[in-house]
């Protein structure tokens, strides 16, 4: 009989399937998992959330629902990311000390770093100035979170901590190129130009940086927060600062996967967002010097076979 019962929020989403099948491939007898999606309940509802709970019952939870979007999504509805989000983590978080959730892990993500600050940056760096303006909205809702953990940390002694995310991608992503982010964008840009054979278009300079992370590497990730990590401060979930890449560079690997050898452009009407947000995963090594993440280029080309293969229920 499981005496744990860990609650996914986001269940069904690009990380929560991540989870969902490295659970499975590391099951252990006394925890039963749980997915659930916004079919199941309204987060933004307090009487959903309640329900979702009694329903239930998790003595864990893994929080990851969320409004989420890549950038361009961010920058058009930064009221709407800043109030969906503020209610469904409050909510949630609400629900979690109301149950007596033994531990809960929520996502953060390196939007919320400082706007000015000297890279790499670390855990303890995140109030040092207001997150980029570009994402203002899910950035300050976000860093609510850990404001959320410290207080019912201080109060009432939970244990509720949070994980910083860089810029996720991998199956079950959203390939939507107005909505997504810009792996699964250009996947789906690079698929379409293929077939039609049409230029494949990047947007911005191609030059900004980031840190991508596997899905399938974050699972194993988050799951071991889940068992392990007891701290409410937050950690930082990122790739070694070396495997930091270029728009234009993810971009090579993508036309690689595809197997596009049309021209590619870049539209640099469109804007570039946040230069960098190198994070530092020193913390992380600390607990996981061994820890392995698959090499990006593979990744993307497991990302793009599964696009290729499930294309008719890709979300796009
Ligand atoms: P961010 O990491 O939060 O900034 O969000 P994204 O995953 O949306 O990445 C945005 C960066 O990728 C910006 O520098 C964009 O100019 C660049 N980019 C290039 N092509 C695309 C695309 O097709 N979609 C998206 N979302 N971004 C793109």
């Amino acid at each position: 009989m499981a005496s744990k019962v860990i609650l996914v929020t986001g269940g069904t989403g690009l990380v929560g399937k991540a989870i969902e099948k490295v659970a499975k491939e590391e099951a252990r007898s006394d925890e039963k998992w749980v997915f659930v999606s916004s079919k199941d309940a309204n987060l933004e509802l307090e009487a959903d959330t309640l329900a979702l709970f009694e329903k239930h019952k998790p003595t864990h939870v893994i929080h990851l629902a969320a409004m989420v979007g890549g950038l361009f999504r961010n920058m058009a509805h930064n009221i709407d990311f800043f109030r969906v989000n503020m209610r469904i983590n409050d909510n949630v978080l609400h629900c979690c000390f109301k149950y007596n959730v033994k531990k809960c892990v929520s996502c953060l993500s390196t939007s919320v770093f400082p706007a000015n600050s000297t890279y790499p940056v670390d855990e303890t760096m995140i109030y040092d100035d207001v997150p980029h303006e570009s994402e203002f909205g899910f950035s300050f809702a976000k860093l609510m979170i850990d404001v959320l953990n410290r207080g019912y940390h201080r109060q009432h002694n939970c244990n509720f901590t949070s994980v910083i995310l860089s810029n996720v991608f991998g199956p079950h992503d959203n390939f939507n190129l107005e909505d997504g982010h810009v792996i699964p964008g250009l996947i789906n840009k690079a698929y379409h130009s293929k077939m039609n054979n049409k230029p494949f278009v990047i947007w911005g300079t191609g030059s900004p940086r980031r840190q991508f992370i596997y899905s399938l590497d974050l699972a194993r990730l988050f799951i071991w927060a889940l068992r392990e990590y007891d701290d409410v401060s937050p950690i930082i979930l990122a790739v070694d600062e070396e495997d930091e890449v270029s728009i234009k560079e993810v971009a090579e690997m993508v036309v690689e996967a595809i197997g596009f050898q049309g021209e590619v452009i870049h539209d640099t009407s469109k804007s570039d967002g946040q230069f960098r947000k190198t994070a530092n995963n020193a913390k992380l090594r600390k607990y996981l010097p061994d820890f392995k993440f698959t090499p990006t280029k593979q990744a993307i080309k497991e990302t793009v076979d599964w696009f290729i293969e499930n294309y008719d229920l890709a979300k796009k």
